[in-house]
């Protein structure tokens, strides 16, 4: 990944294949020059920066070959915080080949993928959480997830991490100056204030880190399993959710196990569906095997929708489920549990004591309705699925309020506030315990380390080509 912003660098900006409008897109100091030779305008007056003009692609004879717009951006008003130049020109891919080689032949360079959006983070334009965001925000296989893209570049996630690093540098100024200017008059930081300061920055980052849970739910999809014993209509539900989205529904990569698993998008929200076999206890090898599968479901899930046959009085194995499920951690605070009573057009044969026994044993009722909710439907009369759709989407987004907390998405950006909040707990430690202050300066530059590798201030070259790397070309 090269670093040197010096060159110009060209790239298709639009998706391979034909479509109705493709972008090329040129940024560096050479952009509007090199555009301006492979775009002809009628008028011969300057360009002006962010306008538009129509005009014809010719080749190097003058040849036109396909007509279009040209946007300039002056640098620093730009995308990548450089001078812009984009031709639009029709959808085909042959065309913007043909401009992109002419432009390397004008002096441009292929830009890597990600490099457009490198260079707006080395220009200062974006910081480092914003630029994942970009590509989140390409990447995003639901409303949700777009959503939390949206706030992460709008800077939501930066702003709190700054604010933490701001609260770490007010702790840690004082005590350098003590270290630097021994002898001068230098006063010494009352002990209560750096620990105030530093409470300040725990107390950001621990709600940060209390909302990565969804953040990472939410931009990679929620894992729902579907349990319940055989005939109570699991497969049934599995159809009718995934009817819902047919469109976007895509069968997840590199699952080899036969429990049938497919993504759909439910309530705004991406979810990974899992159809499970039962977990009856059996001698039968092939039926062990296939609860063993059904366990490994149970144990990656975050959200069970539990499928009770609402004609038929409780079995042994409902009961077993449900043990199961409780054995799971389902019910309690980030394993949310639904309870689906199928098959509503038959006459309700669940005794109500024994259902609400069940009930109990899924979640202590402090727990409700937080972690655990009921939902009566009819698959084959297409009743009450919608309600349940909303639910699914509740408990895994929470309220309104819960998802805007859900900053943190990356397991990148977990892994540095985890390590954050563990220095700042040992800086904390050494003022309480009485040690010389300036032993709690090391934790706490350490701390404001690892905040920098999220908003990129401390970033190495290394791992900010590997960010990069996994964008797509064009971006
Ligand atoms: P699974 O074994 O749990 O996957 O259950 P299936 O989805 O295969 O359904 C078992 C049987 O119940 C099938 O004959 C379905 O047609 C029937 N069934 C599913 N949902 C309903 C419902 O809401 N009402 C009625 N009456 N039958 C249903």
């Amino acid at each position: 990944m090269p670093f040197s912003t010096a060159d110009t660098i060209v790239a298709i900006a639009t998706p391979a294949g034909q479509g109705g409008v493709g972008i090329v897109r040129l940024s560096g100091p050479e952009a509007w020059s090199i555009a301006q030779q492979i775009f002809r305008r009628r008028s011969k007056t300057p360009i002006r920066p962010q306008h538009a003009y129509y005009g014809a692609i010719v080749d190097g004879a003058g040849i036109a070959l396909d007509d279009g717009l040209l946007l300039c951006m002056r640098g620093p008003r730009s995308y990548t915080g450089e001078d812009v130049a984009e031709i639009n020109a029709h959808g085909s891919p042959v065309i913007l080949q043909r401009i992109v080689g002419m432009a390397l032949r004008l002096g441009a360079r292929a830009a890597e993928p990600g490099e457009m959006t490198l260079r707006a983070f080395l220009h200062g334009r974006i910081d480092l959480a914003q630029a994942e965001a970009v590509a989140d925000m390409i990447a995003a296989n639901s409303e949700a997830a777009a959503r939390q893209a949206m706030r992460q570049l709008a800077g939501d996630l930066s702003a709190q991490v700054q604010a933490a690093r701001g609260a770490i540098l007010a702790a840690l100024a004082p005590i350098e100056a003590t270290i630097d200017f021994p002898e001068d008059e230098v006063p010494i930081p009352e002990r209560n204030d750096l620990l105030a300061r530093i409470a300040e920055a725990e107390t950001i980052v621990a709600a940060l880190l209390a909302g990565a849970g969804r953040g990472r739910i939410v931009r990679d999809g929620a894992r729902c399993v579907i349990i319940g014993r055989p005939n109570v209509g699991k497969s049934s539900l599995l159809n009718r959710l995934l009817r819902a989205d047919r469109a976007i529904v895509t069968p997840v990569a590199g699952t080899t196990r036969d429990t049938i698993e497919e993504s759909a998008q439910i309530g705004g929200v991406a979810m990974h569906l899992v159809d499970t076999a039962g977990l009856a206890a059996t001698d039968d090898p092939i039926e062990r095997a296939g609860m063993q599968r059904s366990r490994a479901a149970l144990a990656e899930a975050d959200l069970a929708l539990f499928v009770l046959d609402r004609s038929e009085p409780f079995t042994a194995h409902d009961r077993q489920i449900a043990r199961e499920l409780a054995d799971h951690g389902f019910g309690r605070p980030a394993r949310p549990i639904i309870v689906v009573r199928n098959k509503a057009d038959l006459p309700d044969a669940l005794a109500p004591r024994s259902y609400r026994a069940l009930l109990a044993a899924l979640a202590p009722p402090e727990n409700v309705p937080a972690t655990i909710a009921e939902c009566t439907v009819s698959l084959t009369q297409d009743f009450g699925v919608d309600a349940l759709e909303a639910e699914m989407a509740r408990m895994i987004l929470g309220g309104p309020a819960q998802e805007s907390a859900a900053l943190v998405a990356r397991a990148r950006h977990q892994e540095a506030l985890r390590i954050a909040r563990d220095l700042l707990a040992t800086s904390a430690a050494t003022l309480r315990d009485g040690f010389p202050i300036e032993l709690a300066a090391s934790d706490l530059h350490e701390a404001l380390r690892a905040l920098g590798l999220i908003t990129g201030e401390t970033i190495t070259e290394d791992l900010l080509g590997s960010i990069f790397s996994t964008f797509c070309i064009g971006k």
